[in-house]
Formats: C-alpha cells, sequence, structure tokens
C-alpha cells in the first residue's frame, strides 16, 4: 500500500487496528487509516494529507449511529484523544466534541444549567450528536447550539454562527470536523434536571430496547410513519438473521444478540427496506451512518 501518512508526524496513528472497539454494537474490522489524534494541529494535519490524496475523511465520536463495513482507504478519524474543553460562561458552554452526552449533562447539572436531559441515554458524543441533529421527544439538538468550531477541509480553524447552517431531520449543511460546540442552557435548578433525566430514562426504558446493543433507530421517520410501526406491521418484530436481531419492543432498533456481522446486519436493514416497500409502497432512508 502506497505510505500516504508520515508516521514522523503523528503520535496517534492507529491504522490497521480494528473499529470493533469503537462501535457501540461491536461490529466492525480493521481500518486501512485510523487515527486519534491528541492535538489539533495534529487533526489538521491529518485531515490536510488527507484531503490533498483525494480521501474521505470521516471522524468518528461515540459510533452509536455507524454500521462500519469494509471502510476502504476512507480516513477514520477518533474524537477520543483531542483535548477535552468545557469553559462556563453564564448560560453559554463552550465544550469539546469528544464529551459523552450523559458525561456533559452531569456536569452542567453542577451549574444548574440544563434543557438535554431528552437526549439523556444516548451512548453519543457531543460533536456526533450535533453533525446528525440528535432530536427526541418533539426537542432538537439544533435549538441550544449558537456556534460550532470546525477544521474545514483546507484545514483550517473556523467559528460558524449556528444561525448560518441549516438544519434538517438528522442533517446539518456543515460536514467539516466539528471540534468544540458553543451551547447556550437553560437556568435550571439540579433536582429539576434529575427529575426530567428520570422522567426520560423511564419512557426510553419503556419504549426502547436496552437489553442488547442497537444503532437506535435504524431508519429515518417517513413523512407521516413511523419507521418501526411500518417495519412491525410488515410482520418483522423479532426478525433474526445470524446474530442480529429486529427488536420485538420497538421494530426500529436493530439489535447484535452477541456474534452479529456486518453482513447480518447489512441483510435485516435490506429485509426491512424491501418488505416496507413492497407491502406498504414506502421507501425506508437509513438513519444509521453504513460505511462500506
Ligand atoms: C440506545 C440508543 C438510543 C438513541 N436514541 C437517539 C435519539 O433519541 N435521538 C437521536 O437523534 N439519536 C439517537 N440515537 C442515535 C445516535 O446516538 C445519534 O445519532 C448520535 O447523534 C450519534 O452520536 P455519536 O457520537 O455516537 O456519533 P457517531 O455514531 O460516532 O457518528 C455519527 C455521524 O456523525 C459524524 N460525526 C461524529 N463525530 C463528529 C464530529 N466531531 N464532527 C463531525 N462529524 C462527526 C460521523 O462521521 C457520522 O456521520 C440513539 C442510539 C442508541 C444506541
Amino acid at each position: 500500500m502506497e505510505k500516504v501518512f508520515d508516521s514522523k508526524f503523528l503520535t496517534s496513528n492507529l491504522s490497521g487496528s480494528s473499529l470493533k472497539r469503537y462501535s457501540n454494537i461491536s461490529i466492525g474490522s480493521k481500518a486501512t487509516y485510523l487515527f486519534a489524534p491528541h492535538t489539533v494541529s495534529e487533526l489538521a494535519e491529518i485531515i490536510r494529507t488527507a484531503v490533498q490524496n483525494n480521501l474521505e475523511v470521516v471522524p468518528i465520536g461515540g459510533c452509536s449511529n455507524i454500521l462500519f463495513g469494509n471502510v476502504g482507504n476512507r480516513v477514520i478519524i477518533s474524537d477520543e484523544n483531542l483535548p477535552k474543553i468545557c469553559e462556563i460562561n453564564g448560560n453559554l458552554a463552550h465544550v469539546s466534541c469528544n464529551y459523552k452526552i450523559s458525561t456533559f449533562i452531569e456536569e452542567m447539572k453542577k451549574h444548574d444549567l440544563g434543557g438535554l436531559e431528552f437526549l439523556a441515554g444516548i451512548p453519543a458524543h457531543l460533536g456526533g450528536t450535533v453533525h446528525m441533529n440528535a432530536g427526541a421527544f418533539d426537542k432538537c439538538l439544533s435549538s441550544y447550539v449558537e456556534f460550532i468550531e470546525v477544521i474545514d477541509r483546507k484545514s483550517n480553524l473556523k467559528k460558524i454562527p449556528f444561525n448560518e447552517v441549516e438544519c434538517q431531520y438528522r442533517h446539518i449543511s456543515v460536514q467539516d470536523f466539528i471540534l468544540n460546540v458553543g451551547l447556550r442552557l437553560e437556568s435550571k435548578s439540579a433536582q429539576e434536571i434529575s427529575s426530567e433525566i428520570g422522567r426520560i430514562m423511564a419512557l426510553r426504558k419503556e419504549r426502547h430496547p436496552y437489553d442488547f446493543p442497537s444503532l437506535g433507530s435504524t431508519f429515518k421517520n417517513p413523512d407521516g410513519y413511523f419507521a418501526g410501526i411500518l417495519i412491525r406491521d410488515c410482520g418483522l418484530a423479532g426478525k433474526r438473521i445470524g446474530d442480529a436481531q429486529i427488536s420485538e419492543k420497538h421494530s426500529n432498533f436493530f439489535l447484535n444478540l452477541g456474534q452479529a456481522t456486518f453482513q447480518d446486519y447489512k441483510a435485516l436493514i435490506a429485509l426491512a427496506q424491501k418488505e416496507v416497500f413492497e407491502q406498504k409502497g414506502i421507501k425506508l432512508e437509513l438513519e444509521v451512518k453504513v460505511l462500506n
């Protein structure tokens, strides 16, 4: 293989390691290019080299929404070793992308700042949730974001006011590596925040399967429908291929019962899309990012 990255400059080159360790559903094979930079300049250097060589850059956070197949020559960059920051100024929190959502919510509680409790129970990082414009219970993360700091394709650090970013269902218009996020939070007592987390977690446990790992909702909800209900109504609740299973509790959650492979998961996705299209005439669009 042609040597693209000069290891002299990079202390965080994990190329050749498996992505399974990162995946929330423990599915993943070896990555040709995998990095976990410790500094912003190292991150910028990796992105510059990737772009110069026409290689696609893929940031990863909690990997709670990515299905890893054969990732080919994509340059996978984990946020895990990047400098961790969390600065509070009044109601504004300036936070690095690699904060776990649950840790961040707990941290903010100590400052009587809340609002993001609707995301409690999501095994994600802040950068990933902003990129995905995560939402639940009629709330969306984009309503709380004031700015993002990104490293663009030219490796420049840019601060982008969030009102300049187009936000849609599980999509934002800026596709650069999100380094830090500015969040305008709500003044709330720690007690109020705890009880809201408790309410949300109870709802999630009632509706969603938590006994086996998943990637959350596999498909986006088509306009006017719930993907999970469509899949269930096609008779697929509990359907299993290998060790991948469509949850009986919520049919938009696809579980890894233990040893599921990429092929098992992919076959289950294809089956759900085929049956829903044939039986209901509706095309299910993936919410999960499949890297293959
Ligand atoms: C049990 C469970 C419950 C869930 N519930 C919800 C829910 O209620 N609502 C919801 O919206 N989602 C939900 N999800 C899905 C998932 O948690 C979200 O999509 C989340 O936003 C993904 O964050 P992540 O850090 O895991 O991102 P990853 O899975 O690592 O990445 C997802 C995407 O974001 C990109 N990305 C990651 N980090 C960055 C970065 N720093 N800069 C730029 N791009 C980046 C990746 O390239 C990829 O395209 C759930 C998942 C699980 C397992």
